[in-house]
C-alpha cells in the first residue's frame, strides 16, 4: 500500500487535534507516515501510532525553534525524497498552508488547499472543497506530481487505529534560506483559556444583536459552559465589540466545528461562508424571518438576552 506523508502539528510533543484528523483521512488513501519536527518530536510517536501512523520520521534542530517555515519545508522535502509518498497532507493553518505551498513549488507538484474531505480515487486522492462563499462543493485531484493537500480542522472525526509507529530519524540538510531569516521579537497574545477558533469542536458566536462589547460576556459565559471558542460577525467586530481575530466569515476565519451557535446574527452570505460547513448549527434570533434560520438544524426565535443566560444556566446545571 502506498505511503502518505502527514505533517505533524505539535507543541513540545503534544500533538494537536487537526493532525489526528489528518491521520484518519490519510488511512483512506494509504499508510500514514508522520513527520514530526522540532522540540519534543520523538514524544509525539506514541499518540501518532495509536492513530494509525506506521512510521514516525523525526528531526530536531535549533532551526525549528523560531517558528520559521523554511526549515520545515526543507525537512518535508527530505521526507518526500526518502518516502516517495502517494500524497502529502498538512493541516490548513496559516503556517500549514505556507509550508504546503512552498513544498509543492519545490517538488513541482500541484496543491489543493482547505479540503474538507478526502477519498481514494483511481488516479490519485480526490479532495472536496467548499468554494465561492460556500455556495458550491467541488471535488478535485492533483494532476501533476505528488498531491500536496491541506485539510481544514474538524473535517474528519478522530479515529484510533493502532499501528507500529516505528520511530526513525530523518536526515535533513538545511538550505541557505533556512537560516536567512531571524525572529527579532515575539509578543505572546494574552490567553483566554478558550480553544483556538478554527480548531474548536464548539463555537459560540455573537453578532450585531449582542448590542455592545459589554454584552459579549453572556456569549463568553455560554461558550465557557460548553468549553467552546467565541466567534463574532463582522458587524460586531467592526463596531469594536470583539477582536478581529475572532471574526467568522469570508473575510474572517473559516470554522467547521461539530456545533456552531449563532446569537443575534442575521446569516448574511459572507458570514455563512465561514461557518456553513459546521456539523450542527443552532441560531438564536428574535426575527423569525432572519436568513440564518434557512440553514440551522435548531432555531430559537427569541431575545438572546432571555435565551442565552437560560441556556448557560441549564448547561451548567447538568
Ligand atoms: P445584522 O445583519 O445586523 O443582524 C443582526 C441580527 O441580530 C438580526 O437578524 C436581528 O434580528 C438579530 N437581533 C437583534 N437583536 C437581537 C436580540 N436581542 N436577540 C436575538 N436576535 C437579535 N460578515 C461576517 O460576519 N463575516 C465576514 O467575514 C464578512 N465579510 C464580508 C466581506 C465583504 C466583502 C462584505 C461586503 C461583507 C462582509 N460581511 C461579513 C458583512 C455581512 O454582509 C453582514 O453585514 C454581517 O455579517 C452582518 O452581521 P450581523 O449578522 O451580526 O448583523
Amino acid at each position: 500500500m502506498a505511503e502518505v506523508l502527514v505533517y505533524v502539528d505539535h507543541v513540545d510533543g503534544a500533538v494537536r487535534k487537526p493532525t489526528l484528523e489528518l491521520l484518519t483521512l490519510a488511512r483512506r488513501i494509504g499508510e500514514p507516515v508522520a513527520v514530526a519536527l522540532g522540540n519534543g518530536a520523538a514524544d509525539t510517536a506514541a499518540v501518532l501510532a495509536e492513530h494509525g501512523a506506521v512510521k514516525v520520521l523525526t528531526h530536531d534542530a535549533s532551526e525549528y525553534a523560531d517558528y520559521l517555515v523554511v526549515p520545515k519545508v526543507d525537512a518535508l522535502q527530505a521526507a518526500h525524497e526518502a518516502v516517495s509518498p502517494a500524497a502529502v497532507l498538512v493541516p490548513s493553518s496559516a503556517e500549514g498552508k505556507e509550508i504546503a505551498a512552498r513544498l509543492a513549488l519545490r517538488i513541482g507538484s500541484g496543491i489543493i488547499t482547505d479540503a474538507v474531505d478526502l477519498e481514494a480515487g483511481g488516479e490519485g486522492p480526490v479532495a472536496t472543497q467548499s468554494v465561492f462563499a460556500a455556495s458550491f462543493t467541488t471535488k478535485s485531484r492533483v494532476s501533476k506530481g505528488t498531491p500536496v493537500i491541506t485539510v481544514k480542522p474538524n473535517s474528519a472525526a478522530v479515529e484510533a487505529a493502532p499501528a507500529a509507529g516505528t520511530v526513525e530519524a530523518l536526515a535533513v540538510t538545511f538550505s541557505e534560506k533556512a537560516t536567512g531569516t531571524k525572529v527579532t521579537a515575539r509578543t505572546p497574545r494574552e490567553s483566554t483559556g478558550r480553544p483556538e477558533l478554527t480548531e474548536a469542536a464548539i463555537v459560540v458566536s455573537g453578532g450585531r444583536g449582542v448590542n455592545g462589547a459589554e454584552n459579549f460576556s453572556i456569549i463568553e459565559a455560554l461558550a465557557d459552559s460548553l468549553g467552546a471558542a467565541v466567534g463574532a460577525s463582522r458587524a460586531a467586530v467592526d463596531a469594536g465589540w470583539y477582536p478581529h481575530t475572532n471574526q467568522v466569515g469570508q473575510t474572517g476565519k473559516s470554522v467547521s466545528p461539530q456545533l456552531y451557535i449563532a446569537n443575534g446574527i442575521s446569516g448574511a452570505i459572507q458570514h455563512r461562508a465561514g461557518m456553513q460547513t459546521s456539523k450542527t448549527i443552532v441560531a438564536v434570533n428574535k426575527d423569525a424571518e432572519a436568513p440564518i434560520f434557512e440553514l440551522v438544524d435548531y432555531g430559537v426565535v427569541g431575545d438572546l438576552f432571555d435565551v442565552v443566560p437560560q441556556l448557560t444556566d441549564e448547561i451548567k446545571a447538568r
